[in-house]
């Protein structure tokens, strides 16, 4: 037998996950979300944060639900304990249905083989599924358009161990704030939920609204309310910043494991992208593209280092980055780098990494790779 060797590794670059922040936003909406269900959508692994120890602090702080897109995610929560309703939100092939009746996940129905190969199999571990008919009002992702869900209500409503429990759409363009098109959208969804009533098609719970309608719009909540981004600490578009006071949940850091001093028309990285203007201290950090800190940001971005800006120069590589920290006294190896957080005075958020690359807080956020350790720490109140 080997002697037993189990070294202390550091994790140099680490997501700081703080499930306090993400506690105050999930209050935060509720007192938006009154007399609505309250469903937490914590697609993406959670959105980068980590699905498990998210959902368990979205069932603490009071969500009546938890949304997912894929199925897997959904099997992982029932593995790690969460009996808490989950609710698919995409569309599902037949090779899921098995998982989704023995796992009680409430699905989406966009097409009849659907809501068939649910019934069947409903049938066959004798349990009734619950299942929300999507309604394609106009984003044209997954869903169906008005007209055939009128067939399709007529040739699956009556199916076997299926509980028709919700009727949902999703919007296309309201972060955007386009009313005149999201109330188009909802007016659609209204007459077509009319119409399959008037002809004895009954969804007790009605849904639209993702984080913008949870902040903006309390006239579109109906019987549940869905947002994701916000509880994450971001409104979706930042016109909503004074309507609600939202927290970050995620820092993401590392720290400089060297130093080099050099001379003035030295070009550094691959391809020699960035050339140094003068004597220049740069400094490396052990976080590149593969760990999701988008290679867009090459020239482009800035860390915190000492409580001071620091831009990124050269091409970022899969795991390293080079940083300008000539402005910055005293800077040595080992020190703290944010890339996303506060240090000092300074904060950067994920918002002003899209920003930098013309992307959006979402894709910034849910980027960050899983080999990233997540830390979960609960931040004491400040003040
Ligand atoms: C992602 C998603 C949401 C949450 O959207 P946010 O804008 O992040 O709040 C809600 N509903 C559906 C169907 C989604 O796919």
């Amino acid at each position: 037998m080997l002697p037993h060797f189990n070294p202390q590794i550091e994790d140099v670059t680490v997501a700081e996950i703080d499930l306090a922040a993400f506690h105050f936003n999930v209050k935060q909406l509720k007192k938006k979300i009154v007399k609505s269900l309250f469903l937490a959508v914590i697609k993406t692994n959670a959105y980068g944060h980590g699905i498990v120890p998210i959902a368990k602090e979205a069932i603490k702080a009071g969500a009546d639900r938890l949304g997912v897109t894929s199925v897997n995610e959904a099997v992982t929560l029932r593995k790690n304990g969460v009996n808490h309703p989950i609710q698919i939100l995409s569309a599902i092939l037949p090779s899921h249905v098995k998982a989704i009746v023995h796992y009680r996940l409430i699905s989406s129905i966009s097409s009849e083989h659907i809501a068939k190969a649910l019934s069947q199999e409903g049938a066959k571990q004798n349990k009734t599924v619950k299942v929300h008919l999507k309604l394609d009002t106009g984003l044209h992702r997954f869903g169906m358009v008005p007209d055939y869900i009128m067939k399709l209500c007529e040739n699956c409503y009556s199916l076997p161990f299926l509980n028709w429990e919700g009727i949902y759409t999703h919007f296309s363009c309201a972060d955007e704030g386009d009313w005149v098109t999201t109330e188009k959208q909802y007016r659609l969804f209204l007459d077509t939920v009319n119409k399959l009533k008037q002809n004895g098609y009954f969804f007790p719970l009605q849904h639209v609204g993702a984080s913008t309608v949870a902040i903006e719009r309390s006239d579109m909540h109906k019987n549940m309310v869905r947002p994701g981004i916000a509880l994450f600490g971001y409104q979706p578009d930042e016109r909503q910043k004074k309507l609600i006071d939202l927290k970050p949940v995620m820092t993401l850091k590392t720290k400089i494991v060297q130093l080099h001093q050099l001379p003035a028309s030295t070009k550094i990285g691959y391809g020699g992208t960035y050339e140094t203007k003068q004597d220049e201290k740069i400094a490396i950090i052990p976080i590149g593209h593969g760990d999701g800190y988008k290679r867009g940001l090459s020239n482009k971005g800035y860390v915190l280092v000492r409580g001071k800006y620091a831009k990124v120069v050269g091409t970022i590589s899969l795991d390293q980055t080079f940083i300008n920290v000539t402005n910055i006294p005293n800077v040595q190896e080992g020190d703290e780098v944010i890339l996303i957080g506060t240090q000092g005075d300074n904060t950067i958020s994920a918002r002003d990494i899209a920003k930098w690359i013309q992307s959006n807080v979402d894709e910034i956020l849910a980027s960050i790779m899983q080999r990233i350790n997540r830390i979960y720490i609960y931040r004491e109140k400040e003040k």
